[in-house]
């Protein structure tokens, strides 16, 4: 016999919490919780579509992860700690295998980050996942996108272009050894929120975003929010040394433009340089100096030997004509 909708809750998505600020979880018409008095609450919200966000042949598992990834990185870019998620889960049907590889995978992710899953819904429909995150920061200090200052220098955390040659190994346009279809598989499924750089850069960074449309885009969202012009040093760009042997011009490309990073792009003042060397130096950081704020419009302009003027300027649109 299939499982209802509230059978379904019981097996796969309740567990005990973990947090003392979770009063209520998962079962009542609302969970209680208790913030922290001294702190503010931050929130935000992603959905993952079937074919759009991720393959339909996708592992539950790897959706999963990957759906819940997504939204905790907007986390590290505030500079949050994770707490506490929701779940608004569409389905075709209740496949109990499905459900079983998809919420091992969630909590797989869950519990690195010490999050309980509070509640959330159940519908039936083409396959959607929509997760809200919620966490917490010290008042006044969030890392937002609209504090980038003149003279500041411009960082980003890991590497880039993981994202988009994971994508086009996965639609079979990029041949890989099977060392880096490992590595392309895990950065596309579970991206490593930067959740502890993002802690370490609280009081020390003026503006941060995370990369998931590509630094292009991205970048320009900070110049846009902050009313100043960046100004990228493209030799700088880090990438991954397995994927060195791609070829250059579509690796440039893919860093620049391809979604799916989920890196911190942040800036840093002259005043506060050497904290951030310092976190590089002991390890707590990756991070590599890609460029400067300046005055102007806003805008990103990119340099490779003389000024540079890549393919595609925007990330991913949707709606866009
Ligand atoms: P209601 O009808 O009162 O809105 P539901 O019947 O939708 O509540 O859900 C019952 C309980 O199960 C609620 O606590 C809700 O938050 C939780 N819940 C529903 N779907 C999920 C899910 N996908 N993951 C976690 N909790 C869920
Ligand atoms: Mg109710």
């Amino acid at each position: 016999m299939s499982l209802n909708e509230f059978d379904v809750i019981k097996k796969y998505f309740t567990r005990s919490s973990t947090q003392c600020s979770v009063e209520k979880s998962v079962g009542d018409d609302c969970a209680i919780l208790t913030p922290s008095p001294s702190k503010h609450l931050v929130m935000s919200m992603d959905t993952l579509v079937a074919g759009r966000h991720f393959p339909e042949s996708a592992s539950p598992y790897d959706i999963a992860m990957r759906a819940l990834c997504t939204s905790v990185s907007d986390l590290a870019a505030m500079g949050a700690k994770p707490l506490w998620f929701t779940l608004g889960l569409t389905l075709p049907a209740v496949d109990e295998a499905w459900l079983q590889s998809f919420s091992d995978g969630l909590f797989s992710i869950a519990d690195q980050y010490a999050m309980d899953l509070i509640g959330g819904d159940i519908t039936q429909g083409a396959l959607t996942i929509t997760v809200q995150v919620h966490g917490e920061l010290d008042r006044g200090q969030a890392l937002c996108r609209d504090q980038a200052q003149v003279g500041d220098h411009v960082f980003v955390t890991g590497s880039l272009g993981d994202g988009a040659a994971a994508l086009a190994m996965l639609q079979q346009q990029l041949s890989v050894s099977s060392e880096q279809a490992d590595y392309l598989h895990a950065r596309f499924y579970s991206p490593l929120p930067q959740i502890a750089a993002g802690l370490e850069l609280v009081g020390i960074a003026n503006a941060a975003i995370d990369i998931s449309d590509g630094l292009l885009s991205d970048a320009q969202h900070i110049a846009n929010a902050s009313k100043v012009s960046i100004e990228l040093q493209l030799e700088s760009l880090p990438y991954q040394p397995l994927l060195a042997d791609i070829e250059q011009q579509r690796m440039r490309q893919w860093m620049l433009s391809g979604g799916d990073d989920y890196q911190l792009l942040f800036t840093v003042s002259n005043k506060q340089l050497s904290a951030v060397q310092s976190l590089i130096d002991q390890g707590l950081l990756i991070a590599t100096q890609i460029g400067t704020v300046c005055t102007g419009e806003p805008q990103v302009r990119c340099y490779f030997q003389g000024e540079y003027q890549p393919q595609q300027q925007s990330g991913y649109q949707h709606f866009a004509s």
